[in-house]
């Protein structure tokens, strides 16, 4: 009886592990064709200067406008891409892309000359040619380094390898400007910090979304703060939601603020929009003025 019912559950488990790897399957091959057709876009949400109230830059947020089931977002489908290696193609018509999108709203509004972050996984940093990518996308684009960041996470540096620091001099010494993502989240091990000097850190969303209602909260995004100012880092709040929040990351004197408060990631139309009215957000009201 014990046999049978372990053979029962093998079953159920086969099924599940075939079910699994049918659906892997199924959307590695979606997302490889979702590339090809162009069903990928890029989204814009602003970073906000918390003194002028000045839009400094975008970071680009990758979706996947997908014939059936709508817009979907990239937490749905980034980490598949990152198992499968799909990330190194659609990573680098990410940087395409942006980069040709930054170069025509510079053209476009050069008083304001907007400048793009594009988010880089692990994966991605791994390859050798990564520097090349980079380079060949802002050439065609006619586009300065200067105006492209790139975003990372620790799990880039955990790698801790001579190859990741050779990439990171490269680029740096290209003048691309790196900043931490989601600082707090991962093992932020201070050495990394030390090893690898990044120019810009940006606290997760989880510690800013809820500073205003608990205390903890707001202390750690004094330490980060206080932190990264020895480290000769700019900050970035993430997450930012509430005029409430925005008072207090003035207070702290953090340089820029990302979130709804501000605004949604936007389509490059309505971002381009944006540009063009010359919004800024001034007063503790994160109010248009
Ligand atoms: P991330 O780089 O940390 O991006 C910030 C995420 O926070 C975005 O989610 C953004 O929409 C969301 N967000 C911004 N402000 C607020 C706010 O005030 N409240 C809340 N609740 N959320 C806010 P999104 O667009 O879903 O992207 C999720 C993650 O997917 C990104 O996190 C990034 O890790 C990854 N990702 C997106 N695009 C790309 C890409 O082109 N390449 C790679 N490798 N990863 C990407
Ligand atoms: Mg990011
Ligand atoms: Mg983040």
């Amino acid at each position: 009886r014990a046999k049978a019912q372990g053979k029962g559950r093998c079953q159920v488990f086969d099924t599940t592990m075939h079910t699994f790897a049918v659906n892997l399957l199924g959307l590695e091959t979606d997302l490889r064709r979702a590339l090809e057709r162009g069903e990928l876009e890029l989204y814009y949400q602003p970073l906000v200067n918390l003194a002028s109230g000045e839009i400094e830059s975008f970071e680009a947020l990758m979706r996947w406008r997908h014939p059936e089931r709508g817009l979907v977002p990239p937490t749905e489908f980034i980490p598949v891409a990152e198992d499968t290696g799909l990330i190194v193609p659609i990573g680098r018509w990410a940087l395409q892309e942006a980069c040709r999108q930054i170069s025509a709203w510079q053209a476009q509004f050069p008083q304001r000359r907007p400048k793009v972050s594009v988010n880089v996984s692990a994966v991605q940093f791994a390859q050798p040619d990564l520097a090349e990518a980079v380079l060949q996308s802002l050439a065609t684009a006619r586009l300065e380094a200067r105006y492209l960041k790139l975003e990372i996470t620790e799990s880039v540096l955990m790698d801790g390898s001579d190859a990741v620091r050779a990439m990171l001099e490269r680029l740096q010494g290209e003048q691309i400007e790196f900043l931490m993502d989601d600082f707090g989240t991962g093992y932020s091990s201070l050495s990394y910090l030390h090893r690898f000097p990044l120019d810009i850190l940006k606290i997760d969303a989880s510690f800013v979304r809820r500073m205003d209602v608990e205390a903890r909260h707001d202390e750690i995004v004094q330490a980060i703060v206080a932190l990264a100012r020895s480290l000769n880092m700019t900050v970035v709040a993430e997450g930012l939601e509430t005029v409430t929040t925005l008072a207090r990351l003035r207070e702290l004197n953090v340089a820029f603020g990302q979130g709804f408060l501000f605004s949604r990631p936007l389509d490059a139309e309505s971002a381009g929009r944006l540009l063009a009215s010359g919004r800024r957000w001034n007063g503790a009201r994160g109010s248009h003025e």
